[in-house]
């Protein structure tokens, strides 16, 4: 089996995050000699976290430099490691950092890359990736003949390692430090109560179109479904999801569901997020919308219409019922 690097960055608390430790049992998983390369302001917590994992070296890029994540330091740190470890294959968690910074490290090394991966294994005697195409409609097994092949694994595809912590010896790896024109002044991120995409919620909670459509009553109740979607998700820390028909209106400046964006759209032209349960609501499950739910396993919409999408083989159960009602009585149950 052909040597292997992980690429890893530090969190803010100095330690590796869930995607680095998923990617970490992809490579042990893969079985050639691991060496784990770690950037970040220091770089000691992370490798005694993973001190159990067995890497035969684990290297690191450090100082305050590499603190933060930008493209000129991630990709000169990355390139450090990766000709320091001259691995053949090379191994990262598909984070907002890596992704923007390993593509062009690829180039630099004169390798390939392949993001989005699912997995990385053993077919046939040589590594193969797995990933989607096609807006995950077609799934393909690849093999790369160039090498180093960089993979850039999504979260959310392997279990994490969790093997016991200890005291690592690290190896520092020099980088010149190169002239960069991006200062990082802070972060501005809203708070975690006001963040409602969390890829590691059990539960996804879809709002669809019909939460702004007049009800029963001849009226529209925007308000109410405000307040009824915004306390399930604070109870229940579910994600949330939302119809391109309702993420529209939204952006069109609608007075209604002022939290919901463009960010949240699941579907073909939306996102395909990974969660064990998925509840929609008002939502009339059309295709183009539930083809974003091919990673959801456990499936169920709440829907007025019995002839709604959802009733088509695409939901394991579909609640005949007005979601209004049944969302204050979940809420009631939970509160
Ligand atoms: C090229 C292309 C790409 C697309 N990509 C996407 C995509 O990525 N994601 C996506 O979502 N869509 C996508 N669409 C659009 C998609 O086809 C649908 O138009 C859209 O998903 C409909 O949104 P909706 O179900 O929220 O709204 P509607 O179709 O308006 O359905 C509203 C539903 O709410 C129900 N309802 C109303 N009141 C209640 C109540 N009180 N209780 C329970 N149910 C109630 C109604 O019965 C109805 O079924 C795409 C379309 C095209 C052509």
């Amino acid at each position: 089996m052909e040597s292997i690097l992980l690429l890893a960055h530090t969190e803010s608390d100095g330690r590796l995050g869930k995607p680095a430790l998923e990617a970490l049992a992809a490579a042990l998983a893969l079985g050639g000699e691991l060496t784990v390369g770690l950037v970040g302001g220091d770089a000691q917590p992370a490798a005694d976290q993973i001190a159990g994992a067995g890497a035969a070296r684990i290297l690191a890029v450090t100082g305050e430099a590499f603190t933060h994540p930008r493209y000129s330091t991630d990709a000169a740190a990355a390139e450090a490691l990766c000709r320091a470890a001259g691995a053949k294959i090379v191994l990262a968690p598909s984070t907002s950092r890596w992704s923007r910074a390993l593509p062009g490290v690829a180039y630099r090394l004169g390798g390939r890359i392949d993001t989005h991966a699912t997995s990385l294994a053993q077919q046939n005697g040589a590594p193969a990736v797995t990933r989607w195409f096609y807006r995950q409609r077609m799934e393909a097994v690849l093999t790369r003949q160039q090498r180093p092949w960089v993979v850039l694994l999504d979260p959310g595809c392997v279990p994490a390692w969790s093997g016991a912590a200890g005291s690592a010896a690290v190896e520092p790896v020099a980088v010149d430090a190169h002239p960069t024109r991006t200062t990082v002044t802070g972060v501005q991120a809203p708070k975690a109560d006001e963040q409602t995409i969390r890829p590691d919620a059990k539960l996804l909670f879809v709002a669809g179109a019909g939460w702004t459509k007049k009800q029963a009553d001849g009226a529209v109740h925007g308000a109410e479904a405000e307040k009824l979607i915004l306390g399930f998700l604070r109870t229940a820390k579910a994600s949330l999801g939302g119809s391109k028909s309702l993420v529209d209106l939204s952006g069109e400046g609608e007075a209604v569901l002022r939290f919901m964006t463009h960010m949240n759209q699941i579907g073909q032209t939306g996102s395909t997020p990974r969660h064990p349960k998925g509840l929609s609501t008002c939502c009339h499950g059309e295709e183009p919308h539930v083809v974003g739910w091919r990673f959801v396993t456990e499936r169920r919409a709440i829907n007025l219409d019995p002839n709604c999408g959802w009733a088509r083989g695409k939901a394991d159960v579909l609640y005949v019922a007005d979601a209004f009602e049944v969302m204050r009585e979940v809420n009631r149950l939970l509160g």
